[in-house]
């Protein structure tokens, strides 16, 4: 495939409407981590170029873009998410050759991303502020305004979903965006902001500057300008951009992943709950905000589980994305080096199976066989740190009680899942898990456009996709008049 599909160019930043150079002259190297090869130079967009597209952004509000009314806005969303999937294909051959997932998955993503569009194409115009019975004499209502310009970091293991439900809820809103993707996958987001040009979106409605997190990223985050922030990602970045953000007085949104145990209890319909218990760990290479690493397991099936996502397990076969297997590499090497780290955490513990990486995959590329832990116990260091990578845990317990602490005893809070007949039981857990999503015989790792999503403790907080993100991604304003 040509670097230069649908009319983007790879080495410039689109800000304003056009492709421009970076203002640093200087570029990074994209690698495709199926083969470790260079795949194409991007933008290395630094402080000037961030500047530049927040002031495209602010130019965009009393513009055009400001002038369009909710339902023109949904309309033009609406538009993009029939381009989006008009280059289903391309897109997803591009996000598998630069995130290294399988195409089946990348072409999930797309078809996430224009769901995306439709969801909040036919939100935009349904959000709206109210009226408050107040003191004699007075009529008061509120309004539901755009916050004006609102950075988006993201990372690089769903560029187009994340694109979807941040990119997407501000831009009903009626939010300027610049958007920082991330430095080791951002061909999908200049593509999509070329596809959201064609459909119509007014210059300078969304902005993209590439470059390094610690160069561009941290402009954005530190911009006056700027007067929303949503970042997902590591721990790590996430406090400093909220201490970042905190300087300006700036709100931030932090989806920051997590350590999501799913809970088969003895009464559980295991063979249902088998497919999604390892899907979970695996999709994306493990490397998912919402993967569920931990495996909770009562002690009376536990060997029915183990034996069950072993055999799973020795079925997964890793390779090249676009030759479409079950799991495809790391996104990059330095990624492959921190989850063999972790691996080598776990020489202590019992090796229920791994997948294969195909013998012919490319020497170079970043490539881990999943890896699946047995009777591990709840404090373990696999057990409570995020690894994003494909490796699982199992941890035994005896009954509900040690369950549910074993499940709130991580610093992370974003989603459980429970499997048990028992309607009590679900209703009894949901309210006791910490976690921002529950799912109640079933999992739902990275999907559900409507669903309201984000977590407590380290997982972050705020919360996006759905109807739920319109609230974030927008400001009240209350309305008091004294009429007599
Ligand atoms: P990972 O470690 O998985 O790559 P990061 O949290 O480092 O995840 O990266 C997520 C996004 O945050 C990327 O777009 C990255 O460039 C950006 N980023 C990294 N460091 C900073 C920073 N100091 N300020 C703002 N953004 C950053």
């Amino acid at each position: 495939m040509t670097m230069r599909p649908l009319g983007i160019d790879p080495g410039q930043c689109f800000i304003g409407g056009r492709w421009v150079p970076c203002e640093s002259g200087s570029s990074l190297d994209l690698l495709n981590p199926s083969d470790g090869s260079t795949l194409c130079a991007i933008a290395r967009g630094n402080a000037l170029d961030i500047d530049k597209a927040v002031i495209a952004a602010q130019g965009a509000l009393v513009s055009d873009w400001g002038r369009l009314v909710n339902f023109e806005r949904g309309r033009l969303l609406a538009k993009i998410g029939q381009l989006v999937l008009e280059q289903l294909e391309t897109l997803a051959e591009l996000e598998a050759l630069d995130v290294g997932k399988p195409l089946k998955q990348a072409r999930a993503d797309v078809i996430a991303l224009a769901r995306y569009m439709e969801f909040y194409a036919g939100a935009a115009d349904k959000i709206h502020g109210a009226t408050i019975p107040y003191l004699d004499g007075y009529t008061v209502y509120t309004l539901r305004e755009p916050h004006g310009v609102t950075g988006h970091i993201i990372p690089w293991n769903y560029p187009m979903q994340i694109i979807g439900r941040s990119v997407g809820a501000a831009l009903a809103m009626g939010n300027a965006c610049v958007l920082k993707p991330a430095e080791d996958a951002c061909l999908t987001a200049l593509a999509f902001a070329q596809i959201a040009d064609d459909a119509g979106l007014p210059a300078g409605a969304l902005n993209v500057v590439p470059g390094l997190g610690a160069e561009a990223g941290a402009a954005l985050t530190a911009h006056p300008g700027v007067h929303h922030i949503s970042f997902t990602g590591s721990v790590g970045v996430g406090k400093l951009i909220q201490s970042e953000a905190g300087a300006n007085v700036v709100p931030v949104t932090l989806e920051l992943g997590g350590k999501s145990p799913q809970l088969v209890f003895e009464d559980a319909d295991v063979d249902s709950a088998l497919p999604f218990l390892t899907n979970a760990g695996i999709q994306n290479a493990g490397q998912t905000c919402s993967a569920s690493s931990r495996i909770l397991v009562h002690r009376s099936r536990f060997d029915e589980v183990v034996n069950g996502m072993a055999a799973h397990y020795r079925a997964l076969r890793a390779g090249p994305a676009m030759q479409d297997l079950d799991v495809g590499p790391l996104v990059s090497h330095r990624q492959k080096e921190i989850v063999e780290g972790f691996l080598s955490k776990g020489d202590d513990l019992e090796i229920a199976a791994t997948g294969q990486i195909i013998a012919v995959a490319p020497s170079g590329g970043a490539y881990v066989a999943p890896t699946l832990f047995a009777d591990v116990a709840a404090d373990h260091t696999l057990a409570q740190e995020e690894i994003f990578g494909p490796v699982q845990v199992v941890i035994p317990f005896e009954s509900e009680e040690e369950a549910v602490a074993i499940a709130n005893g991580t610093p992370y809070g974003l989603v459980a899942s429970v499997w048990s007949q028992s309607g009590a039981r679900q209703m009894r857990l949901a309210k006791r898990l910490r976690a921002g999503q529950i799912f109640l015989n079933n999992y739902g790792a990275g999907g559900g456009v409507e669903l309201p999503f984000g977590g407590s403790g380290l997982s972050g907080h705020g919360r996006e996709k759905g109807f739920e993100a319109l609230y974030g991604f927008s400001t009240l304003k209350t309305v008091a008049a004294l009429h007599g």
